[in-house]
């Protein structure tokens, strides 16, 4: 199978075809061999329409949600973004291909020292991974310009929004374990809060202090 090729297709029909219009992500998605952040046997599908198994009962999402999420955020290059699930560690890589510095968490172990196997072998050495509950944000390290949680909550976490710098734009899904809505928050410079809602998703939960409390 040539990767290539099935990864320009990908980008035409999925993420160009679907009305995804921002030059950085679609250039990041052409860029980032998805491909390798799936297990050997699900190679070939990495470039199919919809999200992937990636061991621990999660999954690496559907490439247009990936792509709507990062447009979401309206990112220039130059932002300092906190990633909530890292899972395989795609979304983490085309994040730092599209802002500045990266920060992402993961709370199952096993799937974060891969992510960091298959980022460090693609030599994005510069993004902060962390092993932990990032459903409270990375209190250290904000504020962020940007940050994405690619989990789906009960509710917006207030703590995610106290950590966006003013300007700051927090992309989500909230709902139920069953089905959930995109929102996006924005902190404006003047400390009032845009809610928007974006298009209807299913995500694995996100579970910890300020998400589902259990994992059933
Ligand atoms: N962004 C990932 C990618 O590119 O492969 C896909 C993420 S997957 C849909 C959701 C991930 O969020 C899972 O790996 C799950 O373990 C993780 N997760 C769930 N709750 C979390 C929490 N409280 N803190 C950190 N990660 C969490």
């Amino acid at each position: 199978m040539n990767f290539d090729i099935a990864r320009k297709r990908m980008v035409e029909s999925q993420i160009i075809g679907r009305g995804i219009t921002d030059r950085r992500v679609i250039e990041a998605m052409l860029k980032v061999p998805r491909h390798l952040f799936v297990e050997e046997a699900m190679a070939a599908q990495a470039y199919s329409d919809s999200p992937l198994p990636i061991g621990e009962k999660q999954t690496i999402s559907q490439p247009f949600m990936v792509a709507l999420m990062t447009e979401l955020l309206h990112l220039k290059g130059t932002e300092k973004v906190l990633e909530v699930g890292t899972g395989s560690g795609y979304q983490a890589a085309i994040l730092a291909e599209t802002a500045g510095r990266v920060y992402t968490v993961e709370r199952i172990r096993p799937l974060a020292l891969r992510a960091r196997k298959v980022l460090d072998s693609l030599g994005y050495l510069t993004i902060n991974l962390k092993i932990d509950d990032g459903s409270g944000g990375w209190e250290g390290e904000a504020p962020f310009d940007a940050i994405m949680v690619t989990a789906g909550a009960p509710e917006v976490p207030q703590s995610l929004v106290e950590q966006l710098a003013p300007g700051g734009r927090l992309v989500i899904p909230v709902g139920s374990q069953f089905e959930q809505v995109l929102v996006r928050i924005t902190r404006n410079a003047d400390g009032t809060i845009t809610h928007e809602e974006s298009v209807g998703c299913r995500f694995v939960k996100l579970v910890g202090k300020c998400g589902w409390l259990s994992e059933e």
